[in-house]
């Protein structure tokens, strides 16, 4: 997920698309059994800020398996997590080194930042009766009051 620089500059391109499929080398879910699917997709545009500098713009197109918190059903879900972030010269967040830029840390930055806190099936899970452990989303039990 490099992006050369100067090849950029020197075919007098001021910005460029991207698109990577990347596997992210660390564990970056922060919660048990809940896994990112891999590949993840990342997909944005480079523009040329300065003679060393950049900013990338774009998505990280991420999906998540596993227990859903609430109803404990095995479960599949899609994140889109925005970024935009300038990379300079100095020694910040994302550096330029010989002119190239990495993307992989910012996308493993934006999906730890945007790691949801509960890992749920659908948003309004109802979850599982807590007398009887019925999956609420398949109906209502008789401990159900309306
Ligand atoms: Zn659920
Ligand atoms: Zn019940």
């Amino acid at each position: 997920m490099i992006i050369d620089l100067r090849k950029m500059a020197r075919s007098g391109k001021e910005s460029e698309d991207f698109f990577f499929l990347y596997e992210p080398e660390n564990d970056l879910s922060s919660i048990p059994d809940v896994k990112v699917v891999m590949p993840v997709k990342i997909e944005g545009t480079v523009t040329l800020t300065g003679e060393h500098s950049c900013l990338a713009e774009g998505e990280i197109l991420f999906t998540l398996k596993g227990e859903c918190t609430r109803c404990l059903t095995d479960s599949e879900r899609s994140y889109v997590a925005e970024f935009s972030e300038e990379f300079s010269d100095s020694d910040g967040a994302y550096p330029v080194v010989n002119d190239k830029i990495d993307l992989r840390k910012i996308a493993d930055d934006a999906i730890v930042t945007n790691f949801p806190i509960n890992f749920l099936c659908k948003e309004d899970c109802k979850g599982l009766c807590f007398k009887c452990g019925k999956n609420l989303n398949e109906g209502d039990c008789e401990h159900v009051t309306k």
